[in-house]
């Protein structure tokens, strides 16, 4: 396959197949966070950079057989709204495959203008992106291609939420010492109530961006912010999820994985498919554990394995 790709697992939209309509690093945004790369072709140019009737023969083919899938979603390393083809492709599917559910990721930008809302409407569930609402901050944070500016594409977005039916889920990246200021933040904030999104993420850096300048915000930061805008529907994917539940989960969780390990050991990936926790989390429990001196840690063929100490199996109870 050419232009899709996966299905990939996805925690946010389950098992998805990709659609890339872009070439690599095609974007309207150079943004300093990027974790694919610098963007080699800055444009605002729509056009069909991969033929359009490809795209579709390709999804025919792969969809004849009805797949599972949770979401079909555009997304790829560069800005897919870019692609003229994008309402089109979006249209043949819901009128042939209409049981799939399509996501759009999209950084948002062309929500600017009035006939690319109108050509994604049909789209289940969109997930744009909203850094900044100041032109000097979204200046220096997404370094858009020339005569693209913060205030046009806020007012496309709310736009697009007064005739959209589905579901936005509203990305926000925060970058130390250039969108984290009290100021930037207030207005980030006012702008999300206007758009009213049925999910904020409140995401930071994860892995090596494009600038090496670029550092993650502290989880101290991230949490302030959450209970700060506590009305808000807000996720923090960096921070999992076991170190906001209550102790009695977090103790049911270790129960699990420790009745786990008293049976056999087991490798992270192991534990996370058994567990169907992240691997954020995974990891957050394997460190609770080896420190309590409950499980160790041993090199074999296939990778670091995890065994309990106490090897009788012990109920999963929480301990
Ligand atoms: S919009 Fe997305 S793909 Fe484009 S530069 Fe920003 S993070 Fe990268």
């Amino acid at each position: 396959m050419k232009y899709l790709f996966g299905p990939v697992p996805s925690r946010r939209l389950g098992v998805s197949l990709g659609i890339d309509l872009v070439p690599y690093k095609t974007c309207n945004l150079n943004c300093v966070y990027c974790e694919v790369g610098t963007t080699t072709n800055l444009t605002r140019e729509l056009s069909e950079y991969v033929p359009t009737s490809e795209v579709i023969s390709e999804l025919s083919s792969y969809l004849s057989t009805r797949p599972h899938l949770d979401f079909i979603t555009f997304s790829g390393a560069g800005e897919p709204g870019l692609h003229v083809g994008l309402g089109r492709i979006i249209n043949w599917l819901k009128t042939h495959y209409p049981e799939y559910r399509l996501a759009l990721l999209t950084n948002g930008i062309l929500m600017a203008d009035d006939a690319f809302r109108q050509s994604v409407v049909e789209v289940d569930v969109v997930l744009p992106s909203l850094d900044a609402v100041s032109e000097s901050v979204f200046q220096s944070i997404n370094r858009p291609a020339l005569g693209i500016h913060a205030e046009d594409y806020i007012r496309g977005l709310i736009e697009f939420r007064k005739l959209f039916k589905g579901e936005i889920w509203l990305e926000v990246f925060l970058v130390p010492g250039i969108n984290d200021t009290v100021d930037e933040l207030d207005k980030i904030y006012k702008v999300i109530r206007e758009l009213a999104p049925d999910k904020v993420q409140l995401n930071t850096l994860d892995r090596p961006g494009t600038e090496d300048w670029v550092v993650p915000l502290s989880n101290e930061s991230l949490l302030q912010i959450k209970h700060k805008w506590s009305e808000l529907p807000i996720e923090i994917p960096s921070l999992g999820i076991l170190h906001e539940v209550k102790a009695t989960e977090k103790s049911k969780a270790e129960g699990r994985m420790l009745a786990m390990l008293s049976r056999r050991p087991c490798t992270e990936s192991d534990i996370i498919s058994s567990l169907g926790l992240s691997v954020k989390d995974v990891r957050w429990l394997i460190s609770r554990l080896i420190a309590s001196g409950k499980i160790i840690q041993e090199q074999q063929k296939r990778g670091v394995f995890y065994k309990a100490v106490n090897t009788k199996p012990v109920s999963d109870k929480p301990i």
